[in-house]
């Protein structure tokens, strides 16, 4: 028998649907989904499931593992592989229902070869440098006869809505759409909200729909059980290193929290649980696996029972120095994953 999960992870899906909503109604265009990396750590099947009932039709994983993890979809979905297609990953990619976002003139040969005329996207680099077929002297006699649904962009600057750079890569890249004539897609979450002559005719937004931007609600809620709880006297001090010293005479718990569930180092002294309703402080560092947390002022609570971790994405963000993409992807898997 195993015994019940120690730490638990709310998931809203209720909120994630009403971002991803949020996000569509700002961009006036078709929206997707990026799904990869489980979800942002949230378990991508029970986002897609979700974000399907709410009509999202395409969805976003890195690579033909993640695809393959969401086998059994609606037939009226697609799910796209952002990196592509590698040789090493036929022959198992054509028996995956899913089709790649075409990068380099290598990956377009190998799906001539191999796709039997299957459709796919591509992605065009227009000044970030990362992915894509480069924006100078763009051709689009390589992809004739090819079944291609939509050309992708990625912006480098879209979360400095004043850099230059996201005006000169929209104009690279509706040249490149129109030379095309198929559907552009360049907007991430940050992308739409830069304004509606960034939405092209459909949009790709990721760490918004899990709560991750400003005006979107949150999604996840870390639960942690408390192992221990202790008195201490003025003077004493706690964890690792002893970086906390007792002012007063005071109450603690120890919680099952650490680095291994995405509670890096960056939140000690500084990172926050839900008591009773009442903030309580994590005093001293983060250790493997545990935190303490100052419930002197708080309601009483016992070894067994379960407190909230502060983890909206903005405060947690702020508190550990951890980015919103860390703080999510970065939650492991000893959580047991609650939806709701
Ligand atoms: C991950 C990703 C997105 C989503 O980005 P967010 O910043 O999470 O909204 C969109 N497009 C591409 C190509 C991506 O790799």
């Amino acid at each position: 028998m195993i015994p019940p999960a120690p730490l638990r992870l709310r998931i809203d899906l209720d909120a994630l649907a009403a971002n991803w909503r949020q996000l569509r109604a700002l961009a006036g265009v078709d929206a997707g989904a990026a799904v990869k990396a489980d979800g942002y750590g949230l378990g991508a099947k029970a986002v897609v499931e979700r974000l399907y009932a709410e009509g999202c039709r395409t969805f976003y994983v890195s690579n033909w593992q993640e695809a393959a993890a969401l086998a059994g979809h609606p037939p009226d979905l697609r799910v796209l592989v952002l990196h592509g297609i590698d040789a090493a990953d036929l022959p198992a990619a054509l028996s995956i229902d899913a089709e790649p976002v075409l990068i380099s003139p290598e990956q377009v040969a190998l799906w001539r070869a191999h796709g039997a005329g299957r459709r796919c996207d591509i992605m065009v680099d227009t000044g970030m440098n990362r992915l894509g077929f480069g924006w100078r002297g763009f051709c689009t006699e390589m992809f004739a006869g090819m079944d291609v649904n939509t050309v992708h962009t990625h912006l480098a600057c879209a979360d400095e809505p004043e850099h230059a750079l996201n005006a000169l890569q929209r104009d690279r890249f509706a040249q490149v759409v129109a030379a095309l004539g198929v559907r552009g897609a360049i907007a991430n979450t940050a992308g739409i909200c830069l304004g509606r002559d960034y939405a092209f005719g459909h949009v790709r937004p990721g760490i918004g729909i899990y709560g991750g931007v400003a005006g979107m609600r949150q999604v996840v809620f870390p639960e942690a059980r408390v192992i221990q709880c202790r008195d201490l006297p003025a003077g004493d001090a706690s964890g690792y290193g002893a970086t906390w010293t007792a002012t007063r005479d005071s109450r603690l718990a120890v919680l099952n929290l650490g680095y291994a569930d995405g509670y890096l180092r960056g939140f000690s002294d500084r990172g926050e649980a839900i008591v009773g309703g009442k903030r309580a402080r994590v005093v001293g560092r983060v250790s493997m696996d545990m935190i303490i947390i100052d419930i002197t002022d708080t309601p009483p609570v016992a070894p067994g029972e379960h407190v909230e971790i502060v983890y909206d994405l903005a405060e947690a963000a702020h508190l550990s120095g951890l980015s919103e993409y860390e703080l999510l992807t970065g939650l492991g898997a000893r959580y047991e994953r609650i939806y709701t």
